[in-house]
């Protein structure tokens, strides 16, 4: 089973996305995990990405699209969880081919629904906690990141919505129920 799971930053993508590769052996593939490490690798491409995502802005479709088909050339037995993939109309375009390439397609697009101003709590509340345990905070987890990753979402991403209710397959799901529950919400979908 291939899923999506669509929402703005901070709905908890993520934390959805690692509990369902715990049950079910599915493979996460997070472009914003696989940018941070190209990030981190210290090349001319990754230092150009750098830049772009501590602006909150999108990477070029090109690079992302690029990430994706690599890791679904290795294949994966549970299926995908794609997280934070596709954020435009273009990205769901290649991504619907590159899968029936391979002969498989995607079986439901979970959406996430959350309030803007719980997401701007989230994620601010999140760079907090990070800070006083010491650890690491995201370079793009600072309020005006943020905006500037809603507005993204809003112009680029939130057309999918749309997108992927016509094609089929699209399931909301309540975001700001406790973690607990928006897992049983997707559970009940993927039964
Ligand atoms: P969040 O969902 O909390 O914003 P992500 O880790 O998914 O966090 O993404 C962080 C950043 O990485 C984005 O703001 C963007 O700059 C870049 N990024 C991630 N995925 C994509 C994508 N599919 N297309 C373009 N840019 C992306």
């Amino acid at each position: 089973m291939n899923i999506i799971l669509l929402g703005p930053p901070g709905a908890g993508k993520g934390t959805q996305a690692r509990h369902l590769v715990e049950t079910r052996g599915m493979v996460q593939l997070s472009t914003g995990d696989m940018l941070r490490e190209a990030k981190d690798s210290g090349t001319e491409m990754g230092n150009r990405v750098a830049e772009v995502m501590a602006k909150g802005e999108l990477v070029t479709d090109e690079i992302v699209i690029g990430l994706i088909r690599e890791k679904l050339e290795q294949g994966a037995e549970g299926g995908f969880i794609f997280d934070g993939f596709p954020r435009t109309l273009a990205q769901a375009d290649a991504l619907g081919e590159l899968l029936a390439e391979k002969g498989e397609h995607l079986d439901f697009v979970v959406e996430l629904q959350v309030d803007d101003e719980t997401l701007v709590q989230r994620i601010v509340n999140r760079a907090e906690e990070a800070r006083a345990a010491g650890q690491p905070v995201r370079a793009d987890d600072n309020e005006e990141s943020v905006r500037i990753r809603l507005m993204e979402y809003y112009k680029k991403t939130s057309p999918l919505i749309g997108y992927y209710h016509a094609k089929g397959g699209l399931r909301p799901v309540d975001g700001l129920a406790d973690i607990g529950d928006v897992t049983a919400s997707i559970e009940a979908v993927l039964a």
